[in-house]
């Protein structure tokens, strides 16, 4: 069906949203998807998330609900979260966060008391918002003890973080970050959290897809929890997930007097604790998107996207790029222009306007402000779905350095190459946007 044949009902009822919708459609489908966190979720994915399942209620989990009519319901959250447990080995899954923010709320809740420490690498360092930055509800009712990738190599340098760990003895440690392009040690993190009786939970957000196919080491035997987004490299509706073992192992130090093991108090904290109904609708687009990602078909494709960021690596290494810690194992790549006159902004948006979609970030050892930054953070999850290979990275490599090396006075070469990446463009099919 071509594009401007999709939602029929909507064309005729509300012009003005499918107006927006269409040109958003054509935005994607005319420039590189680059942002490291984006992807495309396929058409079976969305028709689930758009399907008259939004329209029920079911607070409250399978088989102990609040509302009548539920029957489908529960098998459908029950085939969400038995896909789930086996792509990850977990012993036990809740999907019903609304997304990753959400589901690392929850995790405070289930482990944690307000003004406990909990250690987390600040925003302008690679953690997440939730990770205790001041501005979220984690910095605000818990108290963070901050730590990060080394200035110098931009690598986690498990040293210190066990020294940091042993002074503050937090009450838990997060591992996971937003921009951070190596594999993380979880066994590293396991010893470190274990020897100063921790809980350690792992943040899968921008690797879960990596990690389900294998690509990435599993967070699941060395965590306590292991929080997730799905819409990110998994590819799959914007929601969250939380996995855990089913016991606390440190149930009679931190809740003694508790009748909940550690998967209750996780369950308890969405729902009732945090959230109302369960969005089933995106739950069976879950269900869909693990059903995928469960295929040798998803296999290879994490290991193409892992091939790909590290050819661009290459290529952009080559053309004089110099790239933060020193490459990458994952989907991710940090461009780095602290010796550059220009900033990491000005390189986002200069490539934006060219058509190569990407965001503005700090990289290790940064000295710029986070608004401006001296990196640039990209990643070849999106390029990826839509079937691209490392002689197209070839490609993409030379747009990028076509349009770096012309700054500051790159307008013409940014024209040029949005037109040629335009035309590039209609040579792939893209997930969820073309039949
Ligand atoms: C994206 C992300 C999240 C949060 O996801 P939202 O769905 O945007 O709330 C949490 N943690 C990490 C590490 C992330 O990258």
């Amino acid at each position: 069906m071509p594009t401007s044949e999709r939602y029929p009902h909507l064309k005729v009822t509300d012009p003005e949203v499918y107006g927006l919708i269409q040109r958003q459609t054509a935005l994607e489908g005319s420039t590189l998807k680059m942002i490291a966190s984006e992807n495309y979720a396929s058409f079976s994915v969305l028709e689930a998330t758009g399907s008259s399942l939004t329209n029920k209620y079911c607070e409250g989990y399978p088989a102990a609900r609040y509302y009548e009519g539920n029957e489908v319901m529960d098998e459908i959250e029950n085939l969400a979260i038995a896909r789930l447990k086996a792509l990850f080995t977990a012993e036990h899954a809740n999907v019903q966060p609304c997304s990753g923010s959400p589901a690392n709320q929850a995790v405070y809740r289930a482990i944690m008391t307000p003004g406990d420490k909990v250690m987390g690498i600040p925003v302008s360092e690679g953690g997440h918002l939730t990770h205790g930055w001041k501005v979220n509800f984690s910095g605000r009712d818990y108290v963070q003890i901050p730590f990060g990738p080394s200035q110098e190599t931009g690598l986690l340098d498990y040293d210190q973080i066990r020294e940091i760990a042993r002074r503050e003895r937090p009450r838990m440690i997060w591992c996971g970050t937003t921009a951070y392009p190596r594999t993380i040690e979880y066994d590293k993190f396991a010893e470190i959290a274990q020897e100063v009786e921790a809980y350690l939970v792992a943040d899968i957000a921008h690797i879960s897809g990596l990690v389900a196919a294998g690509v990435h080491p599993n967070p699941v035997p060395y965590c306590d929890i292991v929080s997730s987004t799905t819409h990110k490299m998994m590819r799959g509706p914007r929601s969250g997930f939380i996995l855990s073992r089913e016991n606390d192992r440190y149930q009679e130090k931190y809740y003694p007097e508790s009748k909940f093991n550690l998967a209750k108090r996780i369950d308890r904290a969405v729902f009732p604790g945090l959230q109302g109904g369960p969005h089933m609708n995106v739950i069976a687009a879950m269900a869909v998107a693990f059903g995928e990602a469960a295929t040798p078909a998803f296999k290879e494709y994490a290991q193409q996207v892992v091939k790909n960021a590290r050819h661009l690596g290459e290529c952009l290494k080559n053309g004089g790029i110099r790239l933060a810690c020193g490459g990458t194992d994952t989907h991710m790549l940090l461009l780095d222009f602290r010796n550059e006159t220009f900033t990491g902004k000005e390189v986002a948006e200069a490539l934006g306007r060219a058509g190569i979609i990407a965001n503005f970030n700090m990289v290790p050892g940064d000295t710029r402000k986070p608004f401006i930054t001296s990196g640039v953070r990209m990643g070849t999850p999106g390029l990826t779905s839509m079937g691209m290979k490392e002689s197209d990275m070839e490609k993409v490599g030379e747009w990028i350095l076509r349009v770096v090396h012309a700054l500051p006075d790159s307008a013409a070469t940014e024209k040029a190459v949005r037109g040629e990446i335009a035309e590039f463009c209609k040579g792939f099919k893209i997930p969820g946007l073309d039949d």
